[in-house]
């Protein structure tokens, strides 16, 4: 049985859930790039950048799943890295699938939910909201937020990054978490935080202005990198697809070390 990229951007479509939900336009998500197929191996990237691209191309993937796409940057004329993005792409015969939002805040495939697993937390709230959908994850714990520290730094050094957190109280326990992956400490997200008694924000992270707010709200914020914090979604999306279809996968790692 051969597949061909519309059919595995359309079961990626339904396993995710991309339709009707709410998204940033830049994001694009659903099928980028076509290719002529059928698809052999698919392979998993946060973004769709040269490097991630070539290392599909090296892995024999022709089927790349990204969370970052390729049109963040608006309308552009398609010259320097745009061009040579789309060269690599044209040249290796790949397609590009990207899933931001979705992939964000899905309850089996989200960044959120795996990288709470992955800290060891449960979630048992939604936190975050963005037009009616919850992005991120919220729940309970008794932890000393030193060694919630620790483990989101030593998940980030996996990734070629590392974490760090605004000052903590001596003694400070972590009681009530929040996670929002990403870009995801903002204004926002603190005084939601501090209006729900949350006490620790893991996010992947944020202007500097959420350095300063964070102390002053009652909330330690952790960051562990956006490129980190974003790793799991795609990887677990190209795992089941891949896996549902017969085909083989892998992730590509291509850290940005932020
Ligand atoms: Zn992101």
């Amino acid at each position: 049985m051969t597949v061909n990229a519309a059919d595995l951007a359309r079961r990626i479509d339904r396993l995710i859930g991309v339709e009707g939900h709410p998204e940033y336009a830049a994001a694009m998500n659903g099928l980028q790039v076509d290719h002529r197929g059928p698809v052999h191996r698919v392979a998993a990237a946060v973004d769709a950048s040269q490097r991630a691209i070539r290392a599909a191309a090296d892995e024999g993937a022709n089927f790349l799943i990204v969370h970052h796409g390729l049109f963040w940057g608006g309308a552009q004329p398609i010259t320097g890295a745009a061009y040579s993005r789309l060269r690599l792409l044209f040249e290796s015969d790949i397609a590009v699938y990207s899933a931001h939002l979705p992939l964000d805040s899905h309850p089996e495939f989200g960044n959120n939910v795996l990288l709470a697993r992955q800290l060891g937390l449960v979630p048992s709230t939604p936190f975050a909201r963005y037009e009616g959908v919850s992005i991120g994850v919220a729940g309970e714990s008794d932890a000393p937020t030193d060694s919630l520290l620790a483990l989101a730094d030593a998940f980030a050094r996996r990734h070629g990054g590392s974490a760090r957190a605004t000052a903590i109280p001596v003694g400070h326990r972590t009681r009530r978490w929040a996670i929002c992956t990403g870009a995801g400490a903002s204004s926002e997200t603190l005084r939601e935080a501090e209006a729900t008694n949350i006490d620790t924000l893991i996010t992947g992270e944020g202007p500097h202005h959420t350095a300063v707010e964070a102390p002053e709200r009652g909330v330690v914020v952790i960051y562990a990198g956006h490129y980190a914090t974003e790793t799991l979604g795609v990887a677990a999306v190209a795992e089941r697809v891949a896996t549902d279809a017969g085909l083989p996968w892998s992730f590509l790692s291509a850290p940005t070390g932020l």
